[in-house]
């Protein structure tokens, strides 16, 4: 019996690829590529002396996605596959609702035929819109207020409606505060393309000096500085929730959402010192507009998770950034260049087993 990952690739797939196969379950990974590389999956092998199947493919592709069930025995699907970028879903949003809205709904109907009813949604607090009310449980009011954070919420009343039609599905909607950090081993990390709309990322690329200073949007928020206030979570945290929540989902039908942060908040300028710290560099920066859409204050009240998953997380903003850093110093161009001649020779769907897909 093997977990389906979409997305597998991925900035938080692969963290959490990593985690399943050291733990001892079988995996099957499928990814098109679209916002990573097949490089990720290399080193996902390298780092546990595991291999994998993995699919080249899109989750839209009713026949590839029949393909891969066909083959393999599915337990649960965890499914990270989607398009993630606030700002591009503002300007593309037919884009987003395709991919993320109707994939989903493509994947379940292929769960469904096979009778594959567990799973473990890449949700996000996005979902909770611009709440100013902290910490945000996960009764706070849902409102999302990009197309990005619609496809989200959409795709949670989806999977609450199926839940509702057939009560033997098991649902855990993971509500993802913010994301950072790398694997320890400094192999696998965040690869940002082009300019990182996020801020570790940013911080990092100032810090490794690819560019030349951070804005900070905004330093009159009603915050201990004036900046914005989030919660960090650090990816292996975060991949381990994942593993959490297979096991509740195991024993618990219905859907159930779940807040993953750490339950605190640091600010803007609490993150960049704390880089400075680790990472011996300056970080020049300059205080610019606030950023449309951003709320001041976001952090989790992560008891749920804690009571009902036994899960919270332990590393702090010292090893988020300790991480991040020796990611971005080892990987100063992601995974990019290893990458690129893979990339070109692959055909649209095709199952390999990552060793023998390395060798090539
Ligand atoms: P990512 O872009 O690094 O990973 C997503 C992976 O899915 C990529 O490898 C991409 O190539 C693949 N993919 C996209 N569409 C696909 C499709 N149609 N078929 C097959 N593969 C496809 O993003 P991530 O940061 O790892 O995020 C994973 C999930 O978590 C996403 O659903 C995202 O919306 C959600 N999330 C992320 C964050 C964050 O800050 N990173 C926060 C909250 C929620
Ligand atoms: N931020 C910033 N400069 C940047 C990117 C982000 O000042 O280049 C701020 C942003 O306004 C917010 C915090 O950093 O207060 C986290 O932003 P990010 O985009 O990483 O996460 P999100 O706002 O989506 O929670």
């Amino acid at each position: 019996m093997a977990i389906l990952v979409t997305g597998g690739a991925g900035y938080i797939g692969s963290h959490t690829c990593v985690e399943l196969l050291n733990e001892g379950y079988e995996i099957v990974v499928v990814d098109n590529f679209s916002n990573s590389k097949p490089e990720s999956l290399k080193r996902i092998s390298e780092i546990t002396g595991k291999l994998f199947p993995f699919y080249q493919m899109d989750v839209l592709d009713k026949k590839a996605l029949d393909q891969v069930f066909s083959e393999n025995t599915i337990e649960a699907v965890i499914h990270f596959a989607g398009s993630k970028a606030v700002g591009e879903s503002v300007s593309i949003p037919l884009a987003y609702y395709q991919n993320n809205v109707i994939g989903t709904v493509i994947l379940c109907e292929m769960m469904k035929n096979y009778g594959v009813k567990n799973l473990v949604f890449s949700s996000s607090a996005t979902v909770y819109g611009a709440t100013d009310q902290v910490p945000i449980t996960e009764d706070t009011m849902l409102g999302a207020v990009n197309p990005y954070g619609r496809t989200k919420l959409m795709i949670e009343e989806i999977l609450r409606d199926l839940s509702e039609s057939d009560e033997t599905w098991s649902i855990a909607l993971l509500r993802y505060f913010n994301p950072v950090g790398a694997h320890r081993s400094g192999r696998i990390g965040e690869d940002p393309n082009g300019i990182p709309n996020n801020l570790m990322p940013y911080i990092s690329q100032v810090a490794v000096g690819k560019l030349e200073s951070l804005n900070i949007f905004g330093s009159d928020y009603p915050t201990k500085d004036g900046t914005g206030v989030r919660d960090y979570i650090h990816v292996v945290d975060l991949a381990m929730g994942h593993l959490k929540a297979l096991e509740k989902i195991r024993s618990k039908r219905g859907v159930d959402a779940y807040n993953l942060g750490t339950g605190s908040g640091y600010s803007v300028l609490e993150m960049v010192e704390e880089f400075e710290q680790v990472s011996g560099q300056s970080i020049p920066y300059t205080i610019v507009e606030r950023r449309a859409g951003d709320a001041a204050i976001c952090y989790a009240d992560v008891t749920k998770a804690r009571n009902e998953l036994g899960w919270s997380a332990t590393r702090g903003i010292h090893e988020m950034c300790e991480d991040t850093w020796r990611w971005q110093q080892n990987n100063p161009e992601g995974y990019s260049e290893e990458s690129k001649i893979k990339q070109e020779t692959r055909s649209p769907v095709l199952k390999t087993a990552v060793g023998l897909f390395m060798s090539h």
